[in-house]
C-alpha cells in the first residue's frame, strides 16, 4: 500500500512534458538489506568493532587543534598530533567536520585535512569523510567567492545559474581536499520568524524543490566527486514559536505535502546523504523517529546514502528534550531510529557507549554493519576508497577563480528584486544622492550567516576589494554624500545628523539601507518580526524633509514595515546577496541592470498574520465578511521590471479536457511594453475549485524566465502533467481527483477538467 503510494508521489513530482520518471525501482529496493559492492563487503569484513563504530562517528576539526596554556586555540590553527593519534588511531574516527572557527586559505585546508588523511590511510587505510557547511560558495575557504544565500538564488528563479554555482563550490571545496558539503537546506520557508529562513529557497513546494534538485546535481554531477547532504530532515522549519529548535506540530498530510517532496526529488537526484532535523515534531525529537527515519526515509522514499546526525544531537535528547534518561540510552533510541553516523562532534564518548551497546545485545552488529556499508558506499563513490583517495587535489586555478566570480556576479544580479517604484524614482539619475542606513557600507549583512565564521559577523575574515553599496554606487555615480550609522542600534542623535546633512546638501533622492546584520540559527530568534524601531524612526525622519527616498532592504527574511511602507517612493529587497551584492545593488539602482528578481516567498504586512499564498479560502476571510482577508505586503512571485511585460492572453493548447498522466501546455503571449530588455518570469498557477480535502487558492505549478527585447511580443509555453494536481487525501495518499480546474497567469485564466 504505502509502495503504490509511493510510486505515484514520485511519478508526480518526478514528471516534465520532456522527461519521464526516472525513479528507482522500489520492487526490487529493500534499504534494510542494502548490500555494498565487493569492495566495500571485503572492508567491512574485515573490520573490527571498533572499527565500524568508528566509522560512524563525526568530530569537529576544533577538538584536534593545538590550543595555548589558557585553552585558546593556537592561530594559526593547527593539529595536536597526540589528540589526532587519539581521534584516528586509537578510536579510528571515519568522519572530521568544519573548521575551528574560522575559514582558511586553500593551502591552509589542505595542509589540514591532509595531515588528517595521512594519519587515517596509515592507520587503517581508509581516508576520513571530510564534511564541511560551504551553503553559498566556500562558506570557509579565504578567497572564494561568496554567492547569494539560498533565499536569494531562489528568487532568481533560475535553476541552470544554481546548479553552474553549485558545481564551482564543489571545485573551490575539493580543492581544500573535501569532499563532502552539507548543502542544500531543503526546509520549507514558510514562517520569516525562523531565523534560518534565509537558508532555504522560500515558501513553494515546487520552487524549492526545483532549486534543491539542481543544487544537488551542480554538486554531484560536475568534474569532480562530490557529496550533497540534504537537511534538515524533516519538517525542521515550522517550529511553533518561530524559534529555531523549538516544537513544530505538523500534521502527516501536511509534512507529507508540502515538506516531503523537495527531499524527495533530490533523494531521486542521487543525493549521497542527509542531515536530520534537530527539533521535535508533534513531542517526538526527530533523531529517534523511527517513522520518519527509516519508515519514510528509507522503505518510502528510497534513500540509500547516509543519515548524519545534526550538531551535538544525540546529546540534547537527555540534556534537552528530556526523551532518554542519560547518553547511552539517546544513543540506542537513534540508532534504533535509523541515524547512520553521529557528529558527536567534541569529545569520544559516543564511540565507547555505542560499543558497549552492541557487547551488551542492546543493538545487533548487523544493525551496526548497515550504517557502515552505507559509509564506505558513500566514501567509495567519492573515490575515497581509491589508491589516491585521501590525497590532496590540485588547487583551483586563476582561471577557475574567475568562472565562478563572473557567474556569482551574475547570480547576485538576478536576485535583486524591485518591490517598488513610484514615480519611476528608480533608477537613479547622476544627479545628487544621499546614502545611509545601517547595511549601507558592511560586507557582513551582504553575505549574512556562514560567512568567514559560523555567524558571519567578523569583517577579518571577508575577502578583500569586495564592495558595499556605498563604495559601489560612490564608483558608479558621480555625486554621492554618504552619512554613516555606526551599527544596527544607531541613535534618534544619529537620525537627527542624516536629517541635518539631507537639509544643507539637498540630494535628489536618499537611500536607505535597512534590515538585518549576519545571523544563523538559535542566535538569529527574535520577538517581533517588525523592522526595528530605530529603522522605522529614521525612514519617518527622512521623508519628514520631503526628499525622494528609496529603501534597500538586505536581510533574510521579510521584516514587516507596513507603517513606513507608504513613505518609500522606491523598495527594493536584495536579500543576502553575496559579496558581490554591492555591485549587483548599485547597478540596480543606477539602472546598468534591469531588475529581474520574484519574491520567493510571500511579504508579510502585519507580523502576526502571516499567511503563504498556497492559502486556502476560509484564510481569505475578512473581518467584514468580504473575501479580501489575504492582503500581504508583497505577494509570493512579485518582483518589477523597469521596462514592464503585459500577460495579455492565456491559450490551453491541447483543449480543455485531460486524462490523468496527460501533459497540460498552456500558451501565453507577453509584451514588453517598455523600452528596455526584460526578464519576465511567467508563472502558472493551478486552482482547484472542488476537493475532497480543502484545496488552496493558488499553487504553482510551472514557470519560465523569458527575456524580452523592448516592443517585443512572444508567445511562450508552459507545461505540466495532470498528475501535478494532487493533494495527499485523507488516507495519507497523493491522489488527484477528477473534475475542474482553472489555470492562471497574473489576471490570465482559463479553465480544464480532469476526468479519469
Ligand atoms: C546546523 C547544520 C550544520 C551543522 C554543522 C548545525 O548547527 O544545524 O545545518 O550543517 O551545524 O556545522
Amino acid at each position: 500500500m504505502k509502495y503504490s503510494y509511493l510510486f505515484l508521489t514520485i511519478s508526480i513530482f518526478v514528471f516534465s512534458c520532456s522527461s519521464k520518471k526516472t525513479s528507482n525501482n522500489f520492487e526490487d529496493f529493500d534499504p534494510m538489506n542494502f548490500r555494498g559492492s565487493d569492495r566495500v563487503e571485503t572492508l567491512l569484513s574485515n573490520m573490527t568493532l571498533e572499527d565500524k563504530i568508528g566509522e560512524m562517528t563525526q568530530i569537529t576539526l576544533e577538538f584536534m587543534c593545538q590550543n595555548d596554556s589558557e585553552g585558546k586555540r593556537i592561530e594559526p590553527h593547527t593539529l595536536d598530533s597526540s589528540k589526532v593519534s587519539k581521534v584516528i588511531n586509537e578510536f579510528k574516527v571515519g568522519s572530521i567536520l568544519n573548521c575551528a572557527g574560522h575559514s582558511y586559505s586553500p593551502e591552509h585546508w589542505q595542509k589540514l585535512v591532509g595531515q588528517i588523511q595521512q594519519e587515517s590511510i596509515k592507520s587503517k587505510g581508509i581516508p576520513v569523510l571530510y564534511g564541511v557547511d560551504a551553503i553559498h560558495g566556500a562558506t570557509y575557504t579565504y578567497g572564494a567567492p561568496l554567492g547569494p544565500q539560498q533565499i536569494a538564488l531562489a528568487a532568481t528563479w533560475d535553476t541552470s545559474i544554481v546548479r553552474g554555482l553549485s558545481t564551482e563550490t564543489s571545485k573551490e571545496v575539493w580543492g581544500c581536499g573535501i569532499p563532502w558539503n552539507f548543502s542544500p537546506v531543503l526546509d520549507m520557508g514558510r514562517d520569516p520568524r525562523w531565523p534560518r529562513f534565509w537558508e532555504t529557497f522560500g515558501e513553494d513546494v515546487k520552487l524549492v524543490s526545483d532549486m534543491g534538485e539542481s543544487m544537488v546535481k551542480g554538486y554531484q554531477e560536475g568534474p569532480i566527486p562530490f557529496a550533497a547532504t540534504l537537511k534538515h530532515f524533516l519538517g525542521y522549519s515550522t517550529p511553533w514559536s518561530g524559534k529555531d529548535r523549538t516544537p513544530a506540530y505538523i500534521p502527516e498530510r501536511q509534512l507529507r505535502e508540502i515538506f516531503l517532496p523537495p527531499f524527495q526529488k533530490s533523494v531521486d537526484a542521487g543525493a549521497l546523504s542527509v542531515m536530520i532535523n534537530s527539533g521535535e515534531i508533534n513531542g517526538i525529537p526527530t533523531h529517534i523517529n523511527k517513522f520518519i527515519l527509516t519508515d519514510l526515509l528509507r522503505s518510502e522514499m528510497g534513500f540509500e546514502g547516509v543519515a548524519v546526525t545534526d550538531w551535538e544531537d544525540i546529546k540534547y535528547l537527555f540534556s534537552r528534550h528530556k526523551v532518554a534518561e542519560n547518553y547511552k540510552d539517546a544513543i540506542k533510541l537513534t540508532i534504533d531510529a535509523g541515524v547512520d553516523m553521529s557528529m558527536v562532534p567534541l569529545d569520544l564518548k559516543f564511540p565507547v557507549l555505542l560499543k558497549e551497546l552492541v557487547e551488551e545485545g542492546e543493538i545487533s552488529e548487523d544493525r551496526i554493519n548497515l550504517s557502515v556499508r552505507r559509509i564506505l558506499t558513500m566514501k567509495e563513490k567519492l573515490g575515497l576508497l581509491d589508491s589516491e583517495g585521501g590525497i590532496m587535489p590540485a588547487l583551483l586555478t586563476e582561471d577557475e577563480r574567475n568562472i565562478a566570480e563572473e557567474l556569482t556576479l551574475i547570480a547576485a544580479k538576478e536576485c535583486i528584486t524591485l518591490l517598488k517604484n513610484e514615480n519611476d524614482v528608480l533608477p537613479l539619475s547622476n544627479d545628487q544622492i544621499l546614502v545611509t542606513g545601517p547595511t549601507a557600507n558592511s560586507q557582513n549583512a551582504l553575505n549574512g550567516g556562514w560567512s568567514g565564521t559560523w555567524q558571519g559577523r567578523n569583517p577579518v575574515y571577508n575577502n578583500p576589494g569586495r564592495l558595499t553599496p556605498y563604495e559601489a554606487l560612490s564608483n558608479n555615480l558621480e555625486q554621492v554624500e554618504f552619512v554613516e550609522l555606526k551599527s544596527m542600534d544607531f541613535s534618534l542623535a544619529e537620525i537627527k545628523t542624516v536629517v541635518s546633512n539631507i537639509k544643507s546638501s539637498n540630494p535628489e533622492t536618499v537611500i536607505l539601507f535597512l534590515g538585518e546584520m549576519p545571523y544563523t540559527e538559535v542566535v538569529g530568534n527574535i520577538d517581533d518580526l517588525t523592522l526595528q524601531e530605530n529603522q522605522i524612526e529614521l525612514v519617518k525622519a527622512v521623508k519628514s524633509t520631503g526628499v525622494k527616498t528609496v529603501g534597500v532592504f538586505i536581510e533574510g527574511r521579510p521584516r514587516s514595515f507596513h507603517e513606513i511602507e507608504p513613505l518609500l517612493d522606491g523598495v527594493v529587497m536584495a536579500y543576502l546577496p553575496g559579496e558581490f551584492g554591492g555591485i549587483a545593488i548599485s547597478e540596480v539602482l543606477t539602472g546598468k541592470f534591469n531588475p529581474c528578481g520574484r519574491l520567493p516567498f510571500t511579504w508579510p504586512k502585519h507580523p502576526s498574520s502571516h499567511v503563504t499564498y498556497d492559502r486556502k479560502y476560509t484564510e481569505n476571510v475578512h473581518s467584514d465578511f468580504s473575501m479580501n482577508a489575504f492582503d500581504p505586503q508583497y505577494e509570493f512571485g512579485f518582483g518589477l521590471n523597469y521596462s514592464p511585460v503585459k500577460t495579455n492572453s492565456l491559450k490551453l493548447i491541447d483543449g480543455n479536457k485531460h486524462h490523468l498522466g496527460d501533459s497540460i501546455r498552456v500558451e501565453v503571449d507577453l509584451e514588453n511594453i517598455g523600452n528596455r530588455t526584460s526578464t519576465e518570469v511567467v508563472m502558472l498557477y493551478s486552482q482547484d475549485l472542488v476537493a475532497s480535502v480543502t484545496p488552496s487558492v493558488d499553487k504553482l505549478k510551472a514557470y519560465k524566465r523569458v527575456s524580452l527585447e523592448p516592443g517585443e511580443i512572444k508567445h511562450v509555453t508552459l507545461c505540466f502533467s495532470s498528475n501535478d494536481l494532487g493533494f495527499i487525501d485523507q488516507n495519507l495518499n497523493y491522489i488527484v481527483e477528477p473534475g475542474l480546474f482553472n489555470l492562471r497567469v497574473k489576471d490570465q485564466i482559463a479553465s480544464i477538467s480532469i476526468i479519469h
